[in-house]
């Protein structure tokens, strides 16, 4: 043991501490902009894990949750109610497309796909059917890092290897992006009939799996498909919800309503941690019976916490408000445009836009940390991970600090990829 433990307690994610470079020091945010204690002011291109959409620091958002710190910052959930909690629940409801009506409220998007999860298999139970057990996932998809969730991961990608031994095993499938791999997800949901409680699918975005993006017409497919078979859809919204993909939620680009949807990530734009499982009514009808184990069990201690709500509602105050979804559209033209040229840069496999989403695929992946300190020393705060490198920028961020970022990319990226190549 060398390590320095009077430097810092902290233990970091996803990272090996032994030899791990040291994390820089965050002191102050506004805008698009994060403030180092060196002095230094980057430019954020994914906006804190795509929470930030307004921005760091909207004075509506802070205001909001000034005045609910001041009144009530918590209270329990359990016997009890409050205005921010009802206001939100209502307003997902309104917002959401067809009968997604039922909020659970919980503090983090994988415990979000967790209840979902619940929620699916107590289902089947309530209505009197047991034996199913299992969820059909689709291969690239990322759904969280607490076991229920990382059992619907990527089989390959995710982390299956170092924990399959602890996680339900579930029935993977490729996205139907053709009429064979159509064919496939439907044998698969027919040989499987008896097992299967659900389908989750990242709908128009794998995000986490490597921003792999596909066409409405194939959550279409998808959606038809789990209903055919007499399955619920869960979407996981957690990186689309809010804009990203230009509309509020990627879902309706497809004109399908999910049995179940999962939101969390930009809900309370990025202030606080929050997160919402939403259900149609038809689900919500299996757990309404006057059987007190009929009820879904699961109560997180900080569930609906009355800031997170706060902020959440300012949030969703911003949307109606301020044109989120014009600036995404401006986003995309503007990412489409800049990065569009990379497709031709040897070494570059793919270029991907949607939305406020531009991500950059190399043919090999590449030397991250010497790519990570490329976009650092042209003033940028982007993370490249496995061989992708993407823009998720706030949808409030000015033309010239997205030029920056578009620029900084384009060059650490062309640069890269000769060192690579
Ligand atoms: C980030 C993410 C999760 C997990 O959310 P956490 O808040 O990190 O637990 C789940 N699903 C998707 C699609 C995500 O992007």
């Amino acid at each position: 043991m060398s390590h320095d433990v009077s430097r810092t307690h902290l233990w970091r994610p996803y990272t090996q501490m032994r030899g791990a470079a040291p994390p820089l020091e965050a002191v102050a945010t506004q805008g698009s902009r994060i403030i180092l204690a060196d002095g230094r002011e980057l430019v954020d291109g994914i906006a804190s894990w795509w929470t930030a959409v307004h921005g760091y620091n909207h004075p509506h958002i802070a205001a909001a949750v000034a005045d609910q710190l001041a009144r009530m910052p918590h209270v329990m959930f359990g016997g009890l109610t409050h205005q921010p909690a009802e206001r939100l629940a209502a307003r997902l409801a309104a917002l959401l497309p067809g009968d997604l009506d039922h909020v659970f409220l919980s503090d983090s998007g994988s415990v979000a796909v967790e209840v979902a999860l619940k929620m699916a298999a107590q289902m089947w139970l309530n209505r009197g059917v047991s034996g199913r057990t299992k969820v059909l996932a689709f291969r690239g998809g990322y759904h969280g890092d607490t076991m229920g969730a990382m059992s619907v991961c990527d089989p390959e990608e995710g982390m299956h290897r170092r924990f399959g031994a602890y996680l339900p095993t579930q029935v993977f499938c490729d996205l139907p992006r053709t009429a064979a791999e159509t064919e496939a997800l439907d044998a698969t949901l027919a040989a499987h009939r008896e097992t299967l409680a659900a389908v989750i699918i990242e709908p128009l975005v794998q995000g986490a799996g490597g921003m792999r993006m596909h066409p409405p017409e194939v959550l279409a497919t998808v959606a038809n498909l789990a209903r055919r078979h007499g399955l619920p859809l869960i979407a996981d919204e957690i990186f689309t919800g809010f804009g990203r993909t230009g509309t509020l939620f990627a879902c309706t680009q497809a004109g399908i309503v999910p049995d179940i949807l999962c939101l969390s990530k930009a809900l309370t734009g990025g202030t606080m941690a929050l997160a919402a499982t939403i259900a149609r009514t038809e689900v919500f009808e299996a757990f309404w019976s006057d059987d007190p184990a009929a009820a879904l069990m699961h109560g997180p201690t900080f569930m609906a916490n009355p800031l997170a709500c706060a902020a959440a509602n300012a949030s969703l105050d911003l949307f109606e408000t301020e044109p989120r979804l014009a600036q995404a559209h401006a986003i995309e033209v503007r990412l489409a445009d800049g990065l569009e040229d990379l497709r031709r840069v040897p070494g570059v496999a793919d270029v991907r836009i949607l939305g406020a989403i531009g991500a950059v695929q190399f043919a090999k992946a590449p030397d991250l940390a010497a790519l990570k300190a490329r976009l650092l020393d042209r003033g940028v705060w982007v993370r490249p991970f496995g061989d992708i490198v993407y823009l998720t920028p706030a949808l409030t961020i000015g033309a010239a600090d997205l030029d920056r970022l578009i620029a900084a990319v384009t060059r650490a990226v062309a640069e890269q990829a000769a060192v690579t190549a």
